[in-house]
Parts: C-alpha cells; structure tokens; sequence
C-alpha cells in the first residue's frame, strides 16, 4: 500500500517531526550519512497521489525511498521501502543541526 498506509515493521525514537525535517529539507536537498555510511540526499517530494507530502532520498546511484508523515520513525515506509537508515541518520542530523 502507498503513502500514508503507516509504517511497518520496528519502530525508532525520533527527536524531530516530520514536519520539521519535511520544512528543514526544503525543496533544494540537504546532503547527510545514511546510518550505513552512504551519502544521501533528502529533498521535498509528493507520494503517488500527489498529494501527501513526502522526503525523498537520493543516494548517489540509486534511490533509497521515501518517508511521510505515517511512516516517519518506522524501519520501513508505507510501501514496504528500508528507510530506517535513513530517517534515523536524518533525524540525527537535524538534532544536531536546530
Ligand atoms: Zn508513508
């Protein structure tokens, strides 16, 4: 099922919203670390129904997924996707950062 479903699998602490990481991202990407040492960069997006709001994740040769609100601290999003990696390092980051 696509975004916003709800997450599966183990779910991990978060410290920022989705909202607040969604707003920090912004449209033009912020570059971090996935937790598996990758370089990945977040960006706005929108799900298939165009109108749930989601970060994207660019790796620097393959896509790594997506995240929404429903699916924000879950191992893996609402289409099943491993993102656990990368929310977990984003939140991190912004932790960090704001
Ligand atoms: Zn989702």
């Amino acid at each position: 099922m696509p975004h916003p479903n709800g997450g599966r699998g183990n779910t991990f602490p978060t410290t920022k919203t989705f909202a607040q990481a969604y707003a920090h991202v912004s449209s033009y990407g912020l570059k971090f670390n996935s937790t598996t040492g990758e370089p990945i960069t977040a960006a706005q997006g929108v799900a298939q129904d165009r109108l749930t709001e989601t970060i994207n994740f660019q790796g620097e040769n393959s896509r790594h997924g997506n995240v929404c609100e429903q699916c924000w601290g879950f191992r893996k999003n609402c289409s099943g996707a491993r993102i656990g990696h990368c929310v977990e390092a984003l939140n991190a980051f912004l932790a960090k950062d704001l």
